[in-house]
């Protein structure tokens, strides 16, 4: 116990700063849980909270960081002890709560998830929100009844965090997966994570007609905007499309001809406020499910002290996979 280094975002006269500093215990905010991070990782989210693109960081001072896994140090919660691997994702950490850029974070142990069996804690953070997130958008599109005989997944951003391990996803549980991605040459790598097609970006992310030829039967999207107006616009009958991102834009610019017409779903994704029994099955299914050659492929490494440097990139879209952050 003591004093630990972070990662601090806070409000300057010129906007917002990011410094690395040391801080101390009594800085962490209120929690039945205090964990040593071993690992972070770099989301979307994150640059946006880093750089203050967004306004996702609502308290300031904030340590970024909207996901970890670590050990417990101390808890007065009945679900854990100290010794316990724990992971995080989601509830506001990194935004409302002190986050996962850190050696140490102090949180609700309603808010985390034993770390399953058979995965260690790099390859949590490995997976991360993004993957998390990954593995809802395909319980979504199972829940609905969508399956691999019915027709190609799409995946949008697929060279991204959450498009890589959807893809890798989808091509495990049997699905032919067309990977859209700006990136023609990441071909290889979405071959290698098991997408059976490429699709240049740019066919989806102009603005197009309200229904389109069929091409899919299911779609994780991580684009949104026209992207995700147009993935609707060819999604075939009954098909169903898993929406969770907004890399080119929050709007929606579609119409109803996809629902009416075809009846097609659209299936909203939010990771961070899921409820526990649908957390832990997630996570759960991820470390029986997800192949760990392709999770090496897809992943890097950044000391925790270097990870600013990610910030811009991932907001320009430059960041390939996932990266793990490890944190001393
Ligand atoms: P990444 O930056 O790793 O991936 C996003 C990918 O989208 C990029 O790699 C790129 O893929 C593509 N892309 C970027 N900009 C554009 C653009 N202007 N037009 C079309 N495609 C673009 O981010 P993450 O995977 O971490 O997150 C993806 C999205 O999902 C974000 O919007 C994030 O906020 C959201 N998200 C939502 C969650 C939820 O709970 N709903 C949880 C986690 C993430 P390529 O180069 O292959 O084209």
């Amino acid at each position: 116990m003591g004093r630990f280094n972070a990662w601090v975002v806070d409000k300057a006269a010129t906007g917002q700063s990011l410094t690395f500093g040391t801080l101390d215990d009594s800085d962490l905010m209120d929690g039945d849980v205090t964990v040593r991070v071993t690992h972070s990782t770099v989301n979307y989210k994150d640059g946006l909270a880093m750089t203050g693109r967004s306004p996702v960081v609502r308290r300031f001072p904030m340590i970024p960081g909207i996901d970890f896994s670590g050990v417990v140090e101390t808890s007065t919660h009945p679900d854990y002890a100290p010794g316990d691997a724990v992971i995080l994702t989601g509830w506001g950490v990194g935004e409302t709560h002190l986050g996962g850029y850190a050696e140490r974070a102090r949180v609700r142990g309603d808010w985390l998830v034993p770390l399953p069996e058979g995965l260690s804690g790099a390859e949590a953070m490995a997976i991360g929100t993004a993957g998390y997130t990954a593995m809802l958008s395909l319980m979504a599109l199972e829940h609905h009844g969508a399956r691999p005989g019915d027709g190609p997944a799409l995946v949008t951003g697929a060279s991204g965090g959450v498009g890589s391990v959807a893809v890798a996803l989808l091509a495990r549980a049997g699905w032919h997966v067309i990977a859209a991605t700006g990136r023609g040459e990441e071909a290889d790598y979405l071959s290698g994570l098991g997408a059976a097609e490429c699709l240049d970006r740019a066919e989806l992310s102009q603005p197009g007609k309200p229904l389109a030829k069929e091409r899919w039967a299911a779609a994780v999207d991580v684009v949104g905007s026209h992207t995700l107006a147009n993935v609707l616009a060819a999604t075939k009958a009954g098909g169903a499309v898993a929406a969770c991102g907004l890399a080119q834009g929050m709007d929606l610019p579609s119409s109803v001809a996809p629902f009416i017409l075809r009846g097609v779903s659209l299936l909203g994704i939010n990771s961070v406020t899921t409820p526990l029994p649908k957390r832990r099955a997630a996570w759960d299914r991820l470390a029986r499910d997800l192949d760990r050659t392709a999770l090496a492929a897809m992943t890097t490494t950044v000391p925790l002290a270097e990870v600013d440097r990610l910030a811009e990139a991932i907001l320009a879209g430059g960041v390939r996979g996932r990266t793990v952050v490890t944190v001393p």
